[in-house]
């Protein structure tokens, strides 16, 4: 009997295929526990070199099909698994009467603690090895290997939720479609899925049922997963794969009316930002510069700093680059800066505020970014994350100029932000609106868990008051800039209302600027005004988001 799982829809697309189930995680062998009765410590090591030897061997088969970054990952994990002196330590204790499992794990631990006191590159390798264990362990025990499976044909990924690490070898061309049980619209999984372009559900309990084999209809525009498709879902799925090819985005975001929304990317490295020039951005609303920090166990020098900003810098000569200062603490902790026992991080020491208990790392951030925008022709807006109050705005603006930077603003997440726009915006030349943060803040719901998704939604008409209180600030302030940078942006019907109530510039995924793009070419301004009014007015989110998606007939012309 066909079944029905309601989660919540991330990233648009209709489609039908088998699950392929994350496999579980590895856990921990018993401490020491001895070889297996009447095994010898000799075929016990032979055990122990067949394991590691097939771990290998399937990683070099997998590094060789893949490219670019999961070649990379795939090739150094491969290695690891035939490091001999790994190896050699792990064959000693099973020598000393200890089995395969619990030998490779203790070994592995020494090793990974070692590489991570040695600090810097050889720190961000002890990954590696705990990756390199779990996968020799599973071989032994004879269950999948952790990670993303491996499959001849493209299928359907379910799982509870995926971790940054699952990501670098997810291959697009494999996975047709992302369903979790737990993780919220701006959870890891959310976020690469749309920026991969991949349909997406999450947070859809239930499909934990799912099992390897079963055939589904996923519909990441409403939501939903169906075992045992019918023929109305196969029309639905393939109504979406026969969907008119959208344009191109030209490069220029407007209404139909010529009403200019300069559209442009969020980015977090060189890389990226060359991709969003190539998709046509006309310029970078968000560098997130905590990209250049994760992962690090100390505080980047200033020429490393530079050259990051500066490889952003040199993929927009002449255009608008948003540089975000360090956002760290509550899903971004850094080891350096923040404190890690916080009892409630979202709400702690993170963003600015990192600035009143490591004096020193942002001002020395600010030099770095003016002596990048010194070396290249971008025209560089910087920009403080986790603002509070007018005060926190002042502070950080004259920070920004007396470091040599010529714009200065602050991120909206916050709710009292919001409603002091005006006050904020007379002490700074502009804003960007942060709709994750916002939205969090506004109704109280961890962005990150699955469970208060519906609250999550940017739709929530009390976060769209606050959009509308902040570009009725910044009409008070004289009509300076409101942009906005969170996931909001990317939803084409949202981008409307956005610009409806006010809003100046949209900064998104490069994925997201043709759809977006091929929409606000369908309205004018007084349209998307009269449409803005109907999501203030809605009850709920729901219904803010089917009144305003049942006037705007391109979202069913393009799939989205
Ligand atoms: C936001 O909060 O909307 C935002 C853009 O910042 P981040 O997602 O990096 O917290
Ligand atoms: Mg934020």
């Amino acid at each position: 009997m066909s079944k029905k799982f309601t989660g919540v829809g991330v990233s648009a697309g209709r489609v039908i295929g088998r699950v392929r189930r994350m496999p579980e995680p590895i856990l921990a062998p018993a401490d020491g526990a001895p070889l297996p009765a009447g095994v010898s410590a000799e075929e016990e090591t032979a055990r122990l070199t067949e394991a590691s030897k097939a771990v290998a061997t399937g990683l070099k088969e997998r590094a060789a099909l893949a490219t670019g970054d999961a070649q990379a990952v795939l090739k150094a994990t491969a290695l690891m698994a035939s490091d001999r002196s790994l190896l050699k330590s792990a064959t000693k204790l099973v020598t000393g009467g200890t089995c395969a499992e619990s030998a490779i794990w203790e070994a592995a631990d020494a090793v990974a603690t070692q590489l991570t006191a040695l600090g810097g590159y050889m720190a961000e390798r002890a990954g590696d090895v705990l990756d390199v264990r779990a996968r020799i362990v599973a071989e032994l025990r004879g269950v999948p290997a952790p990670g993303i499976p491996d499959s001849d044909e493209p299928f359907i990924l379910a799982a509870v939720d995926l971790a940054p690490a699952d990501t670098a070898t997810l291959d697009p061309a494999k996975v047709l479609a992302l369903v979790t049980s737990d993780g919220g619209p701006q959870s890891h999984t959310a976020i690469i899925a749309r920026s991969l372009g991949l349909p997406a559900i999450v947070a859809a309990p239930e499909t934990t049922e799912l099992a390897d084999g079963d055939l589904v209809f996923v519909d990441g525009i409403d939501g939903q997963v169906v075992t045992d498709p019918s023929e109305a879902e196969e029309h639905l799925a393939t109504t979406y794969a026969n969907r008119e090819v959208l344009p191109d985005f030209s490069g220029t975001g407007e209404l139909s009316d010529g009403y200019r929304v300069p559209l442009l990317s969020n980015v977090g490295s060189g890389e990226d930002a060359q991709a969003a020039a190539a998709a046509g951005a006309e310029g970078v609303g968000l560098l997130r510069t905590e990209f250049c920090f994760l992962g690090k166990d100390k505080e980047p020098t200033h020429e490393e700093q530079v050259a990051a900003y500066g490889a952003v810098f040199a993929a927009f000569a002449g255009k608008k680059v948003v540089v975000r200062t360090l956002d760290a603490g509550a899903d971004k902790p850094l080891p350096f800066l923040t404190d890690s026992s916080e009892p409630n991080p979202a709400l702690g020491v993170r963003g600015y505020r990192t600035d009143l208990t490591s004096p020193g790392v942002l001002e020395r951030q600010l030099k770095a970014i003016a002596q990048a925008t010194s070396e290249h022709e971008a025209d560089v807006w910087v920009m403080a994350p986790m603002i509070s109050t007018p005060a926190e705005a002042q502070d950080f603006a004259e920070m920004a100029k007396a470091a040599g930077l010529a714009t200065a603003g602050t991120m909206i997440e916050v709710p009292s932000a919001a409603v002091l726009a005006g006050q904020i915006l007379q002490r700074c030349d502009f804003v960007s609106i942060g709709t994750n943060d916002l939205t969090q803040y506004t109704m109280a719901a961890d962005r990150q868990l699955g469970t208060l998704a519906e609250l999550n939604d940017p739709w929530q008409p009390a976060v769209l008051h606050m959009v509308a209180a902040t570009t009725a600030g910044a009409q008070s302030a004289g009509g300076k800039p409101v942009g906005v940078c969170g996931e909001a942006a990317a939803d084409p019907a949202l981008a409307v209302v956005l610009v409806g109530l006010g809003v100046n510039t949209l900064s998104m995924n490069k994925r997201a600027l043709a759809p977006v793009s091929a929409v606000l070419r369908t309205v004018d301004l007084a349209n998307a005004q009269r449409l803005a009014k109907l999501a203030l007015d809605a009850p709920s989110a729901e219904l803010a988001r089917s009144v305003v998606r049942a006037e705007l007939s391109e979202l069913d012309r393009f799939g989205l």
